[in-house]
């Protein structure tokens, strides 16, 4: 029999839930209100540096040369392949577990996504990776480290240099994150950041591009928008290195205003602490998680520092139709689950056969087999000790009373085979 939802405990809260705004870069962003320059460069020299100031810390938070902030993760994206000379329908490689935004800046960049294989623990498949870069010729690969799951780095750039490829890193959801010691952000000829509501930086809108060599710094600054302004960086090449593109580098107008830097740089001093809690959500849910065989967590190696904000996990041999048990159940007891293998897209959550955009693909059997068992849930900082114990508890009971559920079925199937003479 199974319980009655109504008598099990209810998750009552909202994970969707951000954290506040601290209040110091509140008082900044008044400030800056009251005084109406919320653009980033002043005609007649810098109105304020709060971009410039944001970038020279991100950069140095990361450990590269430049950062330059634009106005999304996904406007980033598009710029890193920009600046490295992405040609008008060149193939791009990028694993197949991503965020439609991925994609999309592939083809903002003018460039055609190739879709590459994940394995079962939600990284990219390097021996795919290899055949897809044979086939299709590419010279970039764009590395999306999806939810914080980091792929392996050593064998990534083993491949890239085998197959002279450059590493674009999509670290929307890796701030913080390093592998064998070295920070996620630094592998990549160009990596991006997101700093949209749902990521480790909030500024409702944002991100960030960094690298280390000066031209494409220098292109990325022109490009971003600068005008003739760009002296007013201070995570920049020389003026020499600028005044060499000045005049063939367009603008895209994809600058961070003033304001989202305003919020951005008290939350960076504080990344340290609020990734660590994170995870520490993420390991306490975990261990709850790990108690039913019915939930797979991916394997995650020694040599990955992850940094989550979420959490992932395959339910084992459910069909379509138990999935959707699951997570009704799961609602019923107010947990909202994500599935990567709904047959629509919704909200955020999208996987490759709904990206018609991106043209035609070589199927990619393994991906569509993780992400059709893939959930995932959000959690926020605030979520307390208790109720992360709640949403492991949610989950296993959802996912034992459905396999019992089959059970039964299967039972009673087997019993009326069985009364049938000469079948087996
Ligand atoms: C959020 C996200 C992006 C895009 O960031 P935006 O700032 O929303 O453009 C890219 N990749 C991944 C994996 C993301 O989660």
């Amino acid at each position: 029999m199974e319980p009655d939802l109504a008598t099990l405990p209810r998750l009552d809260r909202d994970l969707t839930e951000p954290e506040p705004i601290p209040e110091a870069a509140i008082a900044r962003a008044c400030a800056l209100m009251r005084s109406g320059r919320l653009f980033r460069y002043g005609e007649m020299g810098a109105d304020q540096n709060d971009v410039a100031l944001l970038e020279q810390e991100f950069a140095a938070f990361l450990g590269r040369r430049y950062c330059v902030a634009v106005n999304s993760g996904g406007a980033a994206l598009c710029l890193a392949l920009k600046v490295l000379d992405l040609q008008p329908g060149e193939p791009v490689l990028v694993n197949g577990f991503t965020l439609a935004p991925v994609p999309g800046a592939i083809l903002h960049a003018g460039g055609r996504p190739v879709l590459v294989e994940i394995g079962p623990d939600y990284v990219i498949d390097c021996a795919d990776l290899r055949a897809k870069a044979r086939a299709s010729g590419a010279r970039i690969l764009l590395l999306s480290h999806m939810r914080g799951h980091i792929a392996d780095m050593d064998a990534v750039m083993a491949a890239c240099d085998e197959l002279g490829l450059l590493l674009v890193e999509d670290c929307a959801h890796a701030l913080c994150a390093a592998w064998g010691g070295r920070t996620i952000g630094s592998f990549g000829a160009a990596a991006a950041f997101s700093a949209q509501t749902y990521k480790h930086l909030n500024a409702g809108e944002g991100g960030f591009l960094v690298l280390d060599d000066a031209d494409r710094a220098a292109r990325a600054i022109l490009h971003s928008g600068s005008y003739m302004l760009h002296a007013q960086h201070l995570s920049a090449p020389a003026a020499e290195v600028v005044a060499r593109w000045e005049e063939t580098t367009p603008n895209f107008s994809m600058r961070m205003t003033a304001l989202a830097a305003a919020l951005l740089r008290p939350q960076l001093a504080d990344l340290p602490r609020r990734a660590a809690r994170w995870n520490a959500i993420h390991d306490r849910i975990g261990r709850g998680l790990a108690r039913s065989q019915h939930v797979r967590l991916p394997e995650r190696p020694e040599r990955e520092r992850y940094s989550a904000t979420s959490v992932q996990f395959s339910l084992a041999g459910f069909d379509e139709a138990e999935i959707q048990a699951f997570l009704g159940r799961c609602a019923g007891r107010g947990l909202p689950i994500k599935w990567f293998g709904a047959s629509r897209q919704r909200g955020f959550t999208s996987a490759p056969r709904h990206w018609r955009y991106a043209g035609a693909q070589s199927p990619l059997p393994r991906t569509h087999a993780v992400l059709s068992g893939l959930c995932d849930i959000r959690t926020p900082l605030s979520l307390t000790d208790e109720e992360c114990d709640l949403v492991a508890a949610i989950v296993c009971e959802a996912a034992e009373t459905i396999a019992a559920a089959r059970a039964a079925a299967g039972e009673t199937g087997r019993a009326r085979r069985g009364s049938r003479p000469g079948q087996r």
